[in-house]
């Protein structure tokens, strides 16, 4: 069994989404008033004491959302990029010592915002009005609950292509903000193997793989995220998605809709849930399927 532990899941959609709802309130229309960065790879390479300082003073207009990333719009115009990679957390109610305190913020109605991370691989990146669409736009598709995601758009993403669906939409220009545990979730809807090629789909599994995107995303912020890894709400509270996965962590326990056990592969370097009944249409089984 692959080692998920090591690959922590990460935050997606779901999670940063819930992340960005319990910020907004406290964050819209407050000023930064002073700001720490207690650990320099948060912002590097750019100075942390130089970022810090340009930070403070500036008033929240906006607390968005673009992928998996978490945009903090000022009414300078400019905006703060938070990607929490695997374990970045923002807290309302922070400890008074928290040994993985990476950046303070205190507002100006006295309330404090800490950072924490404690993998250290969350990044923040300060960006100038006329830079922050372009950065975004090297780097992200449409967002998947948009209506501009739509069948179209993501056939002709996948047109062509020889490499594994899964890995497919895993790609951030493909459908931003979908991670290993929600494409896993929505293939298993979708009844599509995860190793299929994504060129090979048809024009109805291309909708229905829509569809079910969708879906389990919309599912997974309606249970505030998946509580897994060191993943938690800026309230302090947990999600509850992690309850209710019909594939993802659940090696060998019987499929939701068949009953055969849930088996594991690779798809484009991530260990990939699926059942190999419902999941079976259109793969060459002998060669995708592991054999007991
Ligand atoms: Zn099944």
């Amino acid at each position: 069994m692959v080692a998920e532990t090591t690959l922590a899941p990460v935050p997606e959609l779901p999670e940063v989404e819930t992340v960005r709802t319990e910020l907004a309130p406290a964050m819209t229309g407050r000023t930064f008033e002073r700001v720490e960065i207690l650990d320099g790879r948060l912002v590097a390479p750019d100075d942390p004491r130089g970022v810090a300082a340009e930070l403070e003073g500036e008033r929240v207009d906006r607390v968005g959302r673009r992928g998996k990333y978490l945009v903090i719009s000022f009414e300078s115009g400019r905006a703060l990029l938070c990607h929490l990679r695997m374990t970045g957390s923002f807290l309302l109610e922070p400890d008074d010592a928290d040994p993985y305190a990476r950046a303070v913020i205190e507002l100006d109605d006295g309330r404090t915002v800490v950072y924490r991370d404690i993998r250290r691989f969350g990044t923040w990146r300060l960006l100038e009005p006329g830079e922050i669409e372009p950065y975004l736009a090297v780097r992200l598709g449409v967002e998947p609950l948009e209506s501009r995601f739509t069948a179209a758009w993501l056939g002709a993403r996948m047109a062509g292509r020889r490499a594994p669906v899964k890995a497919a939409i895993l790609d951030q220009r493909t459908v931003a903000g979908l991670g290993n545990i929600y494409a896993d979730e929505a293939l298993w809807r979708a009844g599509i193997h995860p190793l299929r090629p994504a060129g090979n789909l048809d024009a109805a599994e291309v909708g229905r793989l829509r569809r079910t995107i969708r879906a389990a995303l919309r599912h997974g912020i309606a249970r505030q995220g998946a509580t897994l890894s060191d993943y938690r709400r800026p309230n302090g509270g947990t999600g509850s998605m992690q309850n209710e996965f019909h594939v993802y962590g659940r090696l060998g326990e019987p499929c939701d809709r068949c009953g055969t056990p849930i088996a594991k592969t690779r798809a484009g370097g991530r260990g990939s849930a699926f059942c190999p009944r419902c999941q079976a249409a259109g793969v060459d089984l002998a060669y995708v399927t592991p054999r007991k």
